[in-house]
């Protein structure tokens, strides 16, 4: 078992940047073109409202810090056939063939057994969950599930949403012989890059989310509330209708594009 532990280092850059700017025209425009008993007791005033900025700076950050999304517990009814652990769908395989009947195996069971057929070297890991603070400083739960595909090994992190995997995914491929270390070590800096990634914005004044550059990055999922089959996008870890991001792409009406689609294992 091991854990990590993060920081939101943006966030204190940009609470400083803030203070930064508010401050100085503060205190000069406060002392300018009074008398020196006068400035002093502006001084005052000025050091005093300077304090209550940072207060109130404050205590916005640690509402931010401390937002999180209500916790739904996965549906863990089934049990693994081997051990007889509990288990969600992401936690398990439905492991087997016609011929010699099909079980649902814990991920641990199933790559001891894959490793077993295969003659593989392989000893099984459980991460623990991992909370990374996105650009915002709200605060992403991350899961980690490891499975043998064959000659490969995957390493999965993604978020739960209503107890099912939603929100940001990511997957890393390695050999299966791979240190299961060497992925993690590779897999926490990719999450944490694209969860401080701000792509979607609000603009005062305009109703909806925009595309705050001219970079999107997300996954294409399956709109299940469509009865043709449409995609829904996951941006900045929330679902998007293709009927949203269409109007959000109207902004650069007349611009040229290019899509890029990549295997989720790649970095985007
Ligand atoms: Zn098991």
């Amino acid at each position: 078992m091991i854990s990590f532990s993060t920081t939101n280092i943006s966030g204190e850059v940009r609470i400083s940047s803030t203070l930064d700017r508010m401050c100085p025209p503060l205190l000069r425009g406060r002392c300018a073109g009074i008398g020196a008993a006068a400035a002093g007791l502006v001084w005052v005033r000025a050091r005093w409202r300077f304090g209550e900025i940072v207060k109130a700076l404050e205590r916005s950050m640690e509402r931010k810090s401390s937002r999180k999304t209500p916790t739904v517990e996965p549906d863990r009814s089934k049990r693994c056939h081997t051990c007889g652990r509990s288990i969600a769908g992401f936690e398990s395989v439905h492991y087997g063939s016609e011929k010699t009947g099909y079980r649902d195996l814990c991920n641990a069971c199933f790559n001891a057994e894959v490793a077993e057929a295969g003659g593989i070297e392989f000893s099984h890991m459980q991460f623990e969950p991992l909370e990374v603070l996105d650009f915002a400083g709200a605060v992403h739960r991350f899961y980690f599930e490891t499975r043998i595909l064959g000659d490969k090994l995957s390493l999965e992190a993604f978020e739960l949403v209503d107890g099912n995997p939603g929100g940001y995914e990511f997957q890393v491929l390695g050999d299966v012989e791979d240190d299961l270390f060497v992925l993690m070590g590779q897999m926490v800096p990719r999450i944490r890059r694209l969860v401080s990634q701000q792509h979607l914005t609000r603009e005062p004044h305009m109703p909806g989310l925009h595309i705050a550059d001219c970079l999107v990055r997300g996954r294409i999922t399956s709109d299940l509330d469509e009865d043709v089959r449409m995609p829904m996008l996951v941006i900045d870890g929330r679902e998007i209708s293709w009927e949203e991001f269409g109007r959000m792409v109207m902004t650069f009406e007349g611009f040229q594009f290019r899509m890029e689609i990549k295997d989720r294992s790649e970095e985007v």
